[in-house]
C-alpha cells in the first residue's frame, strides 16, 4: 500500500499495528499481506480495530498461530493478531490467544488439566474453537466441549458473554465458527484434576484396522494410528487413565505439556499431559 493510501491511526493503533506484514500456515501452503496487521495487548484494542474497520468498510479476522492447512484466518483488510492476548484472568478464565502450552502450564499450577488435546499444544485456544479441533477417543467430544463460556466481539453486537444458558445459540455459533463470527477475547475452560495416561504403541498391518476399526476405538480411552505410506504397516497408540506409582525412567521427549519416557524394561512408552510427573509402566 502506497503511503498515501494509508488510514489514518490514533496513537494507540500506531502502536499496535503493522504495515506490509507478509504471513504464512504452519505448512506454508497459503499466504497473505494483509492492508495492517494488528498485535492488540488488551480487549478495548480490539475494540478501537472493529471501529476502524466499520469506518474504512474493511474485513476483518482473527489469527492464531495459523496451523490451519488454509487460509483461513487470512484477509485482506485487517488481521489482528491473538499473540498478546494470552493473560490469565482468574483460573480457567484466560484471554483467547493462549497458546494450549501455556493454558496447560497454568492449569498444572492448580492441579487441573484438560481432559482431552489434539496431538500438538503451539495452537491458540480461539483457533483450538473456532475449527473445533479434535483430539482422540470415541466418548469424547471435539475440543470446543470443553468449553464452558465465551466472550466474543463483534461489529454489531459489541461485547456479549455467551455461555450454555447465556446467548446460547451464538455460544454453540462460535463453537465452530471458522472465525466468521466476531472476535473471541476470553474463554472459561471446563477443567478436571490433573490425570496420569499411560500409552503403548504396537505394530499392527492396515487391512487389520480397517476390518476391525470398531473394536479397535472401542478398546482404551484414547486410540490413533499412524500409517506409513507406501506400505502396509501401521502403529497403533493407545491411551488409558492410571494410578501406577510415578518412578524415575528415561526421558526421551518433553513438550510443554506431554512427557514422553521410555522403560527400556517393557518397551512401553508411557506419557503424562504434565511436565511434572513421570510414570512408571
Ligand atoms: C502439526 C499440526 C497438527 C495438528 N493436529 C491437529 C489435531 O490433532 N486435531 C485437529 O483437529 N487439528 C489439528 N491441527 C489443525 C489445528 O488444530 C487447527 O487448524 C487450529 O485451528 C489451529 O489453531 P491456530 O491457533 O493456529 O488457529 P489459526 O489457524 O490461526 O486460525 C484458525 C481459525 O480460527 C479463527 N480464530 C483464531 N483466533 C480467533 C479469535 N480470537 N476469535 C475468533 N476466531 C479466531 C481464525 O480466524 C481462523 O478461522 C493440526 C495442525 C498442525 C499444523
Amino acid at each position: 500500500m502506497e503511503k498515501s493510501d494509508k488510514v489514518v491511526l490514533n496513537e494507540r493503533l500506531k502502536e499496535i499495528s503493522k504495515y506490509n506484514v507478509k504471513i504464512h500456515n504452519w505448512s506454508k501452503t497459503a499466504y497473505s499481506t494483509p492492508e495492517l496487521y494488528f498485535e492488540p495487548e488488551f480487549e478495548d484494542d480490539i475494540v478501537k480495530i472493529i471501529e476502524l474497520a466499520k469506518r474504512n468498510n474493511k474485513k476483518v479476522r482473527a489469527i492464531g498461530v495459523a496451523h490451519s492447512p488454509s487460509d483461513l484466518p487470512f484477509s485482506d483488510g485487517y488481521i489482528i493478531s491473538m499473540a498478546k492476548l494470552n493473560k490469565v484472568i482468574e483460573t480457567i478464565t484466560v484471554e483467547a490467544g493462549m497458546e494450549i502450552s501455556q493454558l496447560n502450564e497454568e492449569l498444572i499450577k492448580h492441579g487441573l488439566a484438560l481432559s482431552n488435546l489434539c496431538s500438538i499444544s503451539d495452537l491458540t485456544i480461539a483457533g483450538m474453537i473456532s475449527t473445533a479441533t479434535h483430539g482422540t477417543g470415541i466418548n469424547f467430544g471435539c475440543l470446543s466441549t470443553q468449553i464452558k463460556s465465551l466472550t466474543l466481539f463483534t461489529e454489531s453486537c459489541g461485547i456479549m458473554y455467551c455461555s450454555e444458558t447465556v446467548n446460547s445459540d451464538i455460544f454453540k455459533a462460535a463453537l465452530c465458527s471458522l472465525g466468521a463470527l466476531g472476535i473471541i477475547t476470553r474463554v472459561t475452560v471446563q477443567c478436571e484434576n490433573a490425570f496420569l495416561l499411560e500409552t503403548n504403541q504396537t505394530p499392527a498391518k492396515l487391512n487389520y484396522i480397517l476390518d476391525n476399526l470398531d473394536f479397535i476405538v472401542h478398546s482404551a480411552e484414547h486410540v490413533r494410528f499412524g500409517w506409513f505410506p507406501h506400505t502396509d504397516d501401521c502403529i497403533i497408540w493407545k491411551a488409558n487413565r492410571t494410578n501406577k506409582v510415578i518412578k524415575s525412567n528415561i526421558i526421551i521427549s518433553c513438550d510443554a505439556s506431554r512427557v514422553l519416557i521410555y522403560n527400556l524394561s517393557t518397551f512401553v512408552v508411557t506419557e503424562t499431559i504434565t511436565t511434572k510427573n513421570i510414570l512408571h509402566s
